[in-house]
This record gives C-alpha cells, structure tokens and sequence, in this order.
C-alpha cells in the first residue's frame, strides 16, 4: 500500500505557516505500514489541486489530503475531488446535526454559510469532526481510497487517529491500540514541556496531548500484531509519563471524561454525593447523569438560583447572604453543608459566582466563582477566576466552573474517605 499526502492551502506555499500536518500524517501512515512516497503541496486554485489530485489517485492507492473544507470561497477540496471523481455533491443530515450540536455547544450563532460543509459527495462518507465544523470525507471508488481531512492540527490530528486510523487499518495487517491518560487544570504547554522529549524521540508507542476546555488528554498509541502486544508496550510508557507529570496531577488513566472517574470512584468507595448549583444551573448533575449508573452514586441535584431558595430550602443564613452576598465562599460552603444534611449524601458539592456578561463589579469581576465541597469530617471551598476575557464566555465559565467542582468532588472521594 502506498500513499500521498497533499496539502491545500496557498498559506503553505507562502511560507505562512509550517506543513505539520504533513510531519503528522506520514508520522501515522508510516505506523500503520503505509507507505508515503510523495509530500505535495498546492494552493487555494481549483485547476491545479484538480491537477495534483489527478495524479495522485493515478499514482497511489491510498490520497490523503488537509485543508480546503472550511465554509469560505477559497476551500475548494470536496467540491474539487467531487467534479474530479464524477460524484454530485449531497445534503448530509448527520454532518449539519453534528455541526448545530457543535455551535450551541460553544454558544455562537451559526452562519448560514456554514451549512455548505454539511454537504459531502454522493457516496462517500463523512467522518465525525469532534473538535470543528468541517467533517472529514472517505471515498472508495475505483480501488482507490481518498481521504479528505480539515487543515487545523487540533481538528485533523484527533480525527485520524479516531476515526481514520482504524479505516486504513483493513489495509495493513498491524492493530493500533490506544491508551490515555487525564490531566485537569494542569495547562496543555507544561505538559508538553515537561514531556518534549518522549513526544519527539518515541516512535511507537507515540504520545499526542490534546486539550480541550481546562483538561488535558495524553494519547499513547501503539502498532503491533495484537492488541496485547500493544498494551505491553504502552505500559511502561504510562508509568513513565506518571514519574514526570506527577500522579497526584493525573484524574486518572482510560477513564474517559471527569464525570465518568467521578462516579466510578464513588462507586468504588460506596459513596453517594448531592449537588446544589447557582452558577452551574444543573450542569454538574446534568454530566454526572450522563455516565450509566449514576444512580448508585448521585442522591440529588439542586439548582438554589434565587438567595430565598438557598435560604429556605439549603438553610443558607440571612446573615451570611446578607453580609457576604450570594456569590461568596461562605454561601458556597453553607450551600454545600446544605445539600449534603437534605440529602444524607457521603458528599455535598456546590457552586455559586458570576457567569456575565454583566453583573460583575471590581470587588466580585465575571468569572469569580466559589466551589464548595461539604464531608462529614470537614468543608471547604475554592475560589476561581474562569473569564479568560472573551466576549461571549458565558458558556465556558459555566462548563469549567463544573469542571472544577466534579474535579474537586473526585479528588474529595479519592483522598479523604
Ligand atoms: P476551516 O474550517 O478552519 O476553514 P479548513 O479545513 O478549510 O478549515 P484551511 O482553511 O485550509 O482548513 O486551514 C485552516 C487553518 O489550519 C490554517 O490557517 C492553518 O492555521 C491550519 N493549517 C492548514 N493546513 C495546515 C497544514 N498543512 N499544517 C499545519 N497547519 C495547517
């Protein structure tokens, strides 16, 4: 099997920025035992990438290509290979569904032009972009087998080796097993500081980091015949990768996402936990929801928006929300002590603070927010500052304030019961 890699974009040939997704996809194509026999690089120009791709998919079993799958003029790609191949272009449910899903997710009012890059050619399939818009498209057509991936590295990167990696594999006789590794608040450039040098010198196993909205995920990939044959060789990788992060930084290891450690720990320690939110209006009982089984572990979930609610029903002193206001430590930690003595949970967790846009004063700024953790034995609370400065963050200081309190809800079971 071989392969070419082309690469869209008239930003690479101007020297714009550097081709790392070439460096990726051969890295990858070359563990998977595909040969890559040719690099090329063309511009934003129909003619020409129509040119290239020609001679490619005469050239190579398998092309591979990135960029040009954007919403504007200038990406040319699907629709390109689509006229190539003879192939009309077709309305994909699936794809503008996985796109809408993706704008409310970051709360931003969707284009209508985005709506082009829900359309793929007929009989091709789209693959899942988990980190953009753009889906990526397979084609199998002539025995040939063409590949159109996004050109941002955080959005191609995970794609391949999620979804495209396992497609190629039918064509190579290696398996490709991954384990991963999760780091919370720790910040994706000290990890990749810290652990340069095994992401640059190691081969297979590799280890890509990726980050996504406070966490930090650590993939370490391995090829090899068999899935146990694999595992071997990640392990000490593992281990390694634990000896310089640190274990105390890591939530834990092939555990998918903090709420899913959350309720695995409790269940493993025969704990049950209550949540009372402001600020996070349910979402942190929303996540835990959302791992099966939660039901063993999550005795209730409050949502005290108004100071009468968190007086009346959590027992949050008038006092306390006089003097100190809604959105301080000490409410957080009543509401917290609150929820756990309704509820007869091993563990209370709260939240309360200023998701924005307005409300925030000098004294208590948007993306002030205070997480209280309540056990029997002691309570206490945390204080953050979670607005990066964006305009519209609402969203994302509301997901990470969650974030921060199923970490601290993790870190509370782990250590203290
Ligand atoms: P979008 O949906 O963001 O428009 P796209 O699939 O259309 O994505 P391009 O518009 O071609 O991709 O590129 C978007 C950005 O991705 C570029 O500005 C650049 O930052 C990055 N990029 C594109 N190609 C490469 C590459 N080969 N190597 C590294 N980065 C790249």
């Amino acid at each position: 099997m071989n392969a070419e890699i082309l690469c869209v974009g008239t930003e690479l040939l101007l020297g714009d920025i550097v081709n790392t997704n070439a460096a990726f996809l051969s890295r990858e194509l070359a563990r998977l035992g595909i040969n890559v026999y040719h690099q090329t690089v063309v511009g934003d120009n129909s003619d020409r990438l129509k040119k290239s791709l020609k001679e490619a998919l005469e050239n190579n079993d398998i092309v591979i290509t990135s960029g040009g799958l954007g919403p504007t003029y200038d990406d040319l790609t699907k629709e390109t290979a689509a006229e190539l191949l003879g192939l009309e272009m077709k309305f994909d449910e699936v794809s503008m569904k996985h796109i809408e899903e993706y704008f409310r997710k970051i709360n931003c009012q969707m284009t209508l032009s985005i709506k082009k890059q829900a359309y793929i050619p007929d009989g091709a399939m789209a693959i899942k972009n988990d980190c953009g818009t753009a889906p990526g498209i397979y084609i199998e057509k002539n025995g040939k087998v063409l590949v159109l991936l996004p050109g941002p590295p955080r959005e191609i990167e995970p794609m391949f080796l999620n979804y495209v990696s396992p497609l190629l594999q039918k064509f190579t006789g290696n398996t490709m097993f991954s384990r991963t590794v999760h780091l919370f608040d720790f910040g994706e450039s000290k990890a990749e500081t810290l652990l340069k040098d095994m992401m640059t010198t190691l081969k297979n196993p590799t280890v890509a980091p990726y980050a996504k909205d406070g966490e930090v995920l650590l993939r370490i990939t391995a090829a090899a015949e068999n899935k146990e044959k694999a595992e071997e060789m990640i392990n000490p990788v593992i281990e390694q990768i634990k000896s310089i992060i640190g274990s105390e930084n890591i939530y834990g290891t092939d555990v998918g996402n903090l709420q899913t450690a959350l309720v695995q720990k409790l269940k493993e320690k025969h704990l049950k936990i209550a949540t009372d939110e402001s600020i996070t209006g349910g979402l942190i009982s929303k996540r835990i929801t959302e791992v099966p089984g939660s039901s063993e572990v999550l005795e209730c979930g409050v949502c005290s928006y108004s100071n009468r609610i968190k007086h009346e029903i959590l027992g949050v002193s008038s006092e306390t929300l006089e003097k100190y206001t809604g959105y301080s430590s000490q409410t957080a930690l009543e509401m917290a002590d609150g929820v756990r003595r309704i509820s007869g949970a091993d563990i209370g967790v709260s939240t309360t603070g200023i998701a924005g846009p307005g409300g925030g004063t000098d004294e208590k700024p948007v993306g002030l927010v205070y997480v209280g953790i309540s056990t029997e034995n002691y309570s206490f609370t945390k204080e953050l500052h979670l607005s990066r400065g964006f305009s519209e963050e609402r969203e994302l200081i509301r997901y990470l304030a969650s974030s921060h309190a199923l970490y601290l809800a993790l870190k509370c079971a782990d250590e203290k019961f």
